[in-house]
């Protein structure tokens, strides 16, 4: 079945030219084992866990990416807006190779509390660890892509990097080819050199070039929201060690410690005021962020009333279940220019391999920001497929068969698939400010919120 589905795909993609353009060349093309285009935190990650797998001691590896080398000897002092909350199993994945070391010492925020709440109502949920240990980071992106790429040095001759180096074409081979054909993925970069690899990987994004000339379908839609990020600082220092969330009815809104001064906002909302917050003056933009986490204008008395009655008798039931609610820091002023503004969609690869091809990241799956899991989601299809081709390349076999990948592809979907499908009925839930769907998000909230065996269960599988 896969493997018709290959040739057909050859056969509907490629002008007949095109298909033995590459083969006929007088030399042929440098062969790489694995080609991964894309360099970003999640491309650069797999090119770490594949360099210092002893398994690929004897293999080429080449990661091509079409964005600057991104170095920072120390983290600037201006915070970056684009941060991700890194969990712990993340943290594991980076520390395997080496990088969560540089990532700590340029610049880190672990946070150890987690509190959400609702616009709405008084319902609110909390997550936190009782040893004291970390529950997640929250961690520049640039930083995180250059531990990569300091731990990509240390792999020169194992790993090429390069970078300002974008594919531009990809050409599939036919399985079991026939002697005419090449039985390699022929890249062909914008500079008109041509690459071939036996296994590809697609790290290159949510618009993925990979996986669009594959033929792989994507399932998406946008949210009509986008998400307006900044660096804020505190009216003053605390310890701000809480990743805070609170659901608007217009879309969540989380603040992200950076330091005891400083916080990362990331604002989602609709398309309409996320451009009225990025036009607006610092101080109208400050009163707006302040608002969004203070102000109770979307409570309604029968909400907080029915609300109330359902907290007593559940206190009444499960005494110790219940946590404080914690009073979120005020913002006392905008780093200038670090407003930015990023428009919002769900998107799905049907399938996340094919023939001597593999998705990983953002080019396999898009995810709303409001759970903080897409780059998340990607290092754990960079454990999962780094761990899949090891085997393989253990066992001597050949590294783009569809054996391995479909058991990284069928892993990967098993946590994926439910991650989001979560994710997209919070956004849906919390997007209403219709009463019996605050009522019954509010019940559910505070129900969740005292039953510790589910609230442990969300935290194992978020950690990943
Ligand atoms: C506002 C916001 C907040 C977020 N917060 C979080 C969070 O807290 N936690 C979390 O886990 N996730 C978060 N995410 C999601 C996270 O940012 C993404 O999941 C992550 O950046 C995806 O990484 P990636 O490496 O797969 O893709 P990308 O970051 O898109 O990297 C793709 C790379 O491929 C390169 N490339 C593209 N095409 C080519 C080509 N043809 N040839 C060569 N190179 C190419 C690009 O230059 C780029 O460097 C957030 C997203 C947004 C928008």
């Amino acid at each position: 079945m896969r493997l018709n589905r290959g040739m057909q795909l050859v056969n509907r993609l490629l002008p007949a030219g095109a298909r033995h353009r590459l083969a006929s060349t007088a030399a042929s093309p440098p062969l790489y084992d694995v080609v991964i285009s894309g360099g970003g935190m999640v491309g650069g990650a797999l090119g770490c866990a594949l360099g210092f797998d002893p398994h690929f001691e004897n293999k080429k590896i080449l990661l091509l990416e079409a964005g600057q080398r991104k170095d920072l000897d120390k983290a600037p002092e201006m915070y970056s807006n684009r941060v991700s909350s890194i969990s712990p199993g993340s943290a594991t994945l980076l520390s395997s190779f080496g990088a969560w070391d540089h990532i700590c010492n340029m610049r880190c925020k672990p946070f150890r509390r987690m509190q959400v709440w609702d616009a709405c109502s008084d319902a609110l949920i909390t997550f936190e660890t009782d040893d004291l240990e970390d529950m997640g980071y929250i961690v520049e992106n640039d930083v995180i892509v250059a531990a990569l790429s300091r731990q990509l040095d240390l792999l020169a001759g194992r790993v090429e990097v390069a970078y300002r180096c974008r594919a531009v074409g990809y050409t599939w081979p036919v399985p079991y080819h026939s002697s005419e054909s090449s039985p390699w993925v022929q890249i062909e970069l914008s500079d008109g050199r041509l690459l071939q690899t036996k296994l590809l990987i697609g790290a290159d994004g949510q618009n993925s070039l990979v996986r669009g000339s594959a033929g792989i379908q994507n399932v998406q839609w946008r949210y009509d929201q986008a998400a307006v990020v900044a660096t804020l600082h505190l009216s003053e220092a605390t310890e701000n060690n809480v990743s805070w969330q609170r659901f608007l009815p217009s879309g969540p809104v989380a603040l992200l410690p950076l330091s005891d001064m400083c916080s990362s906002l990331v604002w989602s909302t609709s398309l309409e005021q996320a451009s009225q917050l990025q036009e607006m003056d610092e101080e109208s933009f400050v009163d707006a962020v302040n608002s969004a986490f203070w102000s109770n204008e979307s409570h309604s008395d029968l909400i907080d009333s029915a609300g109330s009655i359902f907290r007593s008798a559940l206190s009444l039931l499960m005494p110790s279940g219940s946590s404080a609610r914690q009073l979120p820091p005020s913002v006392a002023r905008v780093d200038p220019k670090s407003r930015a503004m990023f428009p919002l969609g769900m998107g799905h690869a049907t399938e996340y391999i094919r023939y001597r091809v593999a998705l990983i990241g953002d080019a396999a799956h898009r995810v709303h920001p409001l759970a903080g899991q897409g780059v998340n989601m990607g290092f754990g299809d960079v454990s999962s497929l780094a761990q899949q081709l090891s085997k393989a390349a253990f066992a001597g076999k050949d590294l783009g068969s569809t054996r391995h990948l479909l058991e990284y592809e069928t892993e990967r979907q098993r946590h994926n698939l439910p991650m989001m499908a979560a994710i997209d009925l919070l956004k849906r839930l919390y997007s209403s400010k219709n009463a019996p769907f605050v009522l019954l998000r509010t019940l559910g909230l505070q129900a969740t919120n005292v039953a510790s065996p589910v609230k442990e269960q969300i935290m194992a599988f978020a950690s990943k």
